[in-house]
C-alpha cells in the first residue's frame, strides 16, 4: 500500500491524543540540519514520545530539499512497515532565511489533505505521518489556555529572540490555535 513516491493514503478514523503520536517537528528537523537548502542526504531521526518522554524510538530517512521531499521509512525484523515520501515547502521568514513546512500526505474523505504544516503526527500503531486537523487530535492535558499565556509571556519577555526559536513559538501558535 503506497509504494515509494506514490504519496496519497487512506486512513481509519480513531480518537487520539497529540500524546499517543509520534511527532515529526520541521523546526526540530531545521536545529537538527536535516532540514537546509542543499541538503541531499540519508540517515535516522531519534526522538521520544511526546510528553512523556519514553521509549525512544527511530526511523530512517532520506532527505532532498532541493527536490523538496523528505523519504521516511521502517522496517521492524527485517519487515518493511512503511516507505513513502512527505512534500516539503518554504515561507520566507521576515527576519530573514527560510522556515521549512510538510505538505500533510493523507487523504481525508477521498480528498488529499494538503495542508502546509509545521508539525506532521503518527500514532503509536500507525504507518503515516499526518496533519493534527486529518487526525482529529486533542490534547490530554485539556491546558491550553495555560500553554497560550506561557507562549506569550515568553514573547513579550523576550527583546532578543534567537530566530529559531522565534520560529518555534510561532509554530506552536499556528499549530496549536489555528
Ligand atoms: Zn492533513
Amino acid at each position: 500500500m503506497g509504494g515509494y513516491g506514490s504519496g496519497r493514503w487512506n486512513w481509519h478514523d480513531k480518537r487520539i491524543t497529540v500524546e499517543d503520536c509520534m511527532q515529526l517537528d520541521a523546526i526540530g528537523l531545521t536545529r537538527k540540519n536535516i532540514l537546509r537548502p542543499g541538503r541531499v542526504d540519508s540517515g535516522t531521526i531519534h526522538w521520544s514520545y511526546s510528553l512523556s518522554g519514553k521509549e525512544a524510538s527511530s526511523i530512517g530517512f532520506e532527505v532532498n530539499t532541493p527536490a523538496l521531499w523528505l523519504r521516511l521509512r521502517n522496517c521492524i525484523d527485517g519487515a518493511e512497515r512503511f516507505d513513502y515520501r512527505v512534500t516539503l515547502t518554504t515561507t520566507n521568514l521576515p527576519w530573514g532565511g527560510a522556515r521549512w513546512w510538510f505538505i500533510c500526505p493523507l487523504i481525508k474523505d477521498d480528498r488529499p489533505c494538503n495542508r502546509r504544516v509545521g508539525k506532521l503526527y503518527r500514532p503509536l500503531d500507525g504507518r503515516y505521518f499526518g496533519c493534527r486537523l486529518c487526525y482529529n487530535l486533542t490534547y490530554q492535558s485539556c491546558n491550553d489556555s495555560h500553554r497560550l499565556d506561557s507562549i506569550l509571556a515568553r514573547l513579550a519577555a523576550s527583546t532578543s529572540i534567537d530566530p529559531v526559536e522565534k520560529a518555534s513559538l510561532m509554530d506552536m501558535l499556528t499549530d496549536e490555535y489555528p
